[in-house]
């Protein structure tokens, strides 16, 4: 098989910082799965003794924890604290942004509208930084928002496609006068998913690799699906040979979360499958 690789894939910005500041504290725990990827949390684990507490409540006195890409919620942060635990933020810049607009808003009286999936942990902790705060998925979820204030602020997780986002925007902007819309769309996630759509519409099968809780990698593979027939696998184990049967070219892209060594499997055990 050829493999062609996407233009852009894998590791952002983001996750790279986390994974470098995880390296840097040996012996310490991450408040929840540092990043989407368990193969990258075992390594930490067998290379660098760092744990995973699932629960606020496994923090032990003077424990080093440190805080996901994702971001934890406000309470949980409080509760950290007054654990007396030694605190390293890892939170991505792009995620504490909509944190940081969702308090601000919330102090000017704005209602806010959070386009996002309300069980994904970077919307709860987003969610949790102002007082009127709605999650909506899609426009059908704004039929139901019980709006305290008459003005609205808009952010959105920082994973989604911007087109469904404006769609939100504008069912919005039909029954409100103000409407402020934040753009915290992060533009590794869109640049991954560009790349993927262009490569998609260019070979005869896809593969995305990343795991499958990842919501970024979910997205490239419903991208490169609208474009031809696409697999999302989380390593090279997962790979089918009856899937290339007839086939020429490979197109491979990877979630934001997905190592590059993974990815190198993937690419090697595709280039030698004899279709
Ligand atoms: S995808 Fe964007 S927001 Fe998410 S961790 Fe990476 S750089 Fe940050």
């Amino acid at each position: 098989m050829i493999v062609k690789l996407a233009k852009s894939y894998g590791f952002c910005f983001g996750v790279k910082r986390a994974i470098e500041i995880a390296e840097q504290h040996k012996n310490s725990a991450t408040m929840g799965p540092l990043i989407h990827n368990q193969k990258e949390i075992s390594r930490l684990k067998e290379n660098f003794n760092v744990d995973l507490y699932e629960n606020i409540s496994d923090v032990k006195k003077n424990d080093t924890v440190i805080i996901r890409t994702h971001g934890i919620t406000k309470n949980d942060l409080q509760t950290l604290k007054k654990h007396d635990a030694k605190v390293i933020n890892a939170t991505c810049p792009f995620v504490t942004t909509p944190q940081q607009i969702v308090k601000h808003m919330s102090n000017e009286n704005y209602s806010v509208v959070i386009f996002g999936d309300e069980e994904h942990p970077e919307v709860k902790g987003v969610k949790s930084y102002g007082d009127d705060v709605h999650v909506v998925k899609s426009v059908s979820d704004l039929k139901n928002l019980t709006l305290k204030h008459d003005r609205i602020a808009t952010v959105a997780q920082t994973t989604k496609q911007k087109d469904h986002y404006a769609e939100i925007i504008s069912a919005l902007m039909i029954k409100h006068k103000e409407v402020r819309v934040f753009n915290t769309i992060c533009d590794a996630t869109f640049e991954n998913q560009a790349a993927a759509d262009e490569l998609s519409k260019q070979v005869d099968i896809m593969i995305v690799i990343g795991g499958k809780n990842s919501s970024n990698t979910k997205q490239l593979f419903y991208i490169c699906e609208a474009n031809i027939k696409t697999y999302h696998i989380e390593d090279e184990n997962e790979l089918d040979k009856k899937w290339f049967n007839g086939k020429t070219t490979c197109g491979v892209t990877a979630g934001a979360s997905t190592p590059d060594w993974i990815i190198k499997n993937v690419c090697n055990a595709v280039e030698i499958i004899d279709a």
